[in-house]
């Protein structure tokens, strides 16, 4: 990507479970920026992580090297309780995936970034960029000298940004979404979907096309509540209705992070409804 900065993309691509991690490399030390299915990591020092969840944290915890992860998603990273309690997700089907098809472990010996203090490793600097919303830790980095910005689950997709966790916020994303662009990078990597890219108006068109996608939610929501009875909404009643998902393709878990983001939108557009 740059020229202390590799991407490492599995054959199979980076779509979600796959991802694509990077190694940084300085004179002194290497890092691994997040983990992913697929990848065989080069031998590096230690790993900082874009956030908790089960696709970024594949072998951290078996490699017994150090992790660093921002200290609002540490519980999520450390414990299975906190995962749980930080994603809210009770389908059966979604414990089977995190324990069973990404053998998610806890990564015990990770550690709280210091957002004070970048990361030295040797001619080269890794200064963590806060990107909350997706989960309350999410977190970008930015090296230098390269100007590269990795923005993890920022991904720049046409899906639009994912705020159906437990501990997801809407309008920490869309504060994040600000925040990218202002950035002085001049390389923009993410971990699924678009990749990379070196062109500031490549990277900004597909940042304004991902955040479209938070107002063509709230549009389609207008237009279900136009549709529908008076009175106070039952959230749960516009689920599955292609507000997140386009009808029929929602992963067994995806009714869960559905409501939670529909929620999430009602709340923003001052619809009153009913909570469950
Ligand atoms: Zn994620």
């Amino acid at each position: 990507l740059s020229r202390h900065v590799l991407q490492l993309v599995p054959d199979v691509g980076r779509a979600y479970p796959h991802g694509a991690p990077l190694l940084v490399s300085g004179r002194t030390a290497r890092v691994v920026i997040d983990s992913a299915l697929g990848v065989t990591l080069p031998p590096h020092d230690g790993f900082l992580l874009s956030h908790f969840h089960e696709d970024h944290v594949v072998g951290v915890a078996s490699s017994g090297l150090p992790a660093r992860v921002h200290a609002a998603d540490l519980a999520a990273t450390t414990s299975w309780s906190g995962f749980q309690a930080s994603s809210g997700y009770t389908s059966p089907a979604w414990r089977d995936l995190v324990l069973g098809d990404f053998g998610w472990t806890p990564v015990e010996r990770a550690t709280a970034l210091d957002l004070d203090e970048p990361i030295d490793l040797g001619g080269v600097r890794v200064v963590p960029i806060p990107l909350p919303g997706h989960t309350p830790g999410h977190t970008g980095y930015l090296v230098e000298p390269d100007g590269m910005l990795y923005l993890g689950d920022v991904d720049l997709s046409s899906f639009g940004p994912y705020y159906g966790d437990a501990g997801s916020s809407l309008a920490d994303t869309e504060r994040s979404l600000d925040v990218v662009a202002d950035v002085p990078a001049r390389v923009w990597a993410t971990f699924h979907h678009k990749g990379s890219t070196s062109s500031r108006s490549t990277f900004e068109s597909s940042l304004a096309a991902h955040r479209a996608v938070v107002g063509r939610r709230s549009e389609a929501l207008r237009q279900l509540l136009h549709e529908g009875p008076a009175g106070p909404v039952d959230a749960r009643a516009l689920v599955g209705r292609g507000v997140v998902y386009r009808p029929g393709t929602a992963p067994p878990w995806g009714a869960e992070g559905e409501l939670r983001m529909i929620q999430q939108h009602l709340h923003q557009m001052g619809v009153p409804h009913v909570r469950s």
